[in-house]
């Protein structure tokens, strides 16, 4: 059960702040790092994990507020789970095409039997900066990375994602559609039974 009424998301993306918001309800009132400073932290953990619990810690120490923070990417099972954390700036920063020209090249000639993948959300909420005991909640979305890219919706990696309960890409689905069914919506749905929202 939860004994706070707002928390302080750890990202500057306002159309994250949105889509969170609306998975979460509107019980808890989510609230922009941004408000409070323009610094981001560097991400030096490892794992998803390491890596969202380091950005509560630093928005519920900068805030003094409760803090949820989310760390997603893409793991491809051939590559030993790269892009992983790296997943957005896997080309070096030079943006989702060049990320996406990148992990063709790299399954090149990979049959489709071994194109497995999975999008990866985990969200980290910590009561205040030096929580001892973060929540947790991870969300999967399995499924395989195409030959060629295909859809128009979404972004980062959704074109290469095909989604096999729909039988096409994460970028053919409508964004509703997504977010029913997304990492994010998995990780999302898990909070919200931990902390007693539903
Ligand atoms: P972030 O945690 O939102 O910054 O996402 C990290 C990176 O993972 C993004 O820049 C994308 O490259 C990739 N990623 C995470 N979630 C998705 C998704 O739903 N669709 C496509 N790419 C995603």
């Amino acid at each position: 059960m939860i004994n706070f009424t707002q928390l302080v998301l750890a990202s500057h993306n306002a159309g994250k702040l949105k889509e969170l918001q609306a998975m979460l309800g509107d019980s808890v009132q989510l609230r922009s790092i941004g408000e409070f400073s323009t610094v981001e932290p560097e991400e030096t953990g490892l794992s998803f994990v390491e890596n969202a619990i380091l950005k509560a810690r630093n928005a519920a120490r900068i805030s003094g507020l409760p803090a949820l923070a989310d760390d997603s990417g893409l793991a491809v099972d051939f590559l030993g789970g790269a892009p992983g954390i790296y997943s957005a700036r896997y080309a070096d920063g030079k943006g989702d095409a060049a990320n996406n020209a990148k992990l063709l090249d790299a399954l090149k000639d990979v049959p489709q039997a071994e194109r497995g993948a999975q999008f990866v959300c985990v969200l980290a909420l910590v009561r205040h900066a030096d929580d001892p005991l973060p929540i947790l909640c991870e969300g999967l979305w399995h499924g395989r990375i195409l030959m060629a890219a295909s859809g128009e919706h979404g972004f980062g990696y959704d074109p290469l994602f095909w989604v096999p309960e729909r039988d096409c890409s994460s970028a053919e689905l409508s964004p509703s559609d997504k977010n029913q069914i997304s990492h994010r919506a998995r990780a999302m749905d898990l909070l919200r039974q931990r902390l007693g929202l539903k």
